[in-house]
């Protein structure tokens, strides 16, 4: 299952089945980045754990030309693997 990292954000994969869940980056300066983002604690725990976000945090409709083609088709790995390159930073 996978649920969302941002504190109170309660969207999971089993409550909100058409939302699109972003991984967040593995690579820990861009995880600490998307942590401070988020107001969150990473703890050394966390540091090998796979987090994601939900798509309530983005703007895709703006920040994605073909955002309607991939909610579309679903599909997620696409999605997520072209959002990684994007989030690149
Ligand atoms: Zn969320």
């Amino acid at each position: 299952m996978k649920w969302c990292f941002v504190p109170k954000c309660t969207n999971t994969s089993r409550n909100s089945l058409d939302k699109i869940f972003i991984i967040i980056p593995s690579n820990l300066r861009r995880k600490r980045k998307w942590f401070a983002a988020a107001r969150k604690e990473l703890k050394d725990v966390s540091l090998k754990t796979m987090f994601y976000c939900c798509e309530d945090h983005f703007n895709l409709k703006e920040d994605m030309e073909n955002y309607m083609e991939f909610k579309l088709s679903k599909v997620r790995h696409v999605l997520s693997f072209y959002l990684y390159s994007w989030l690149n930073c």
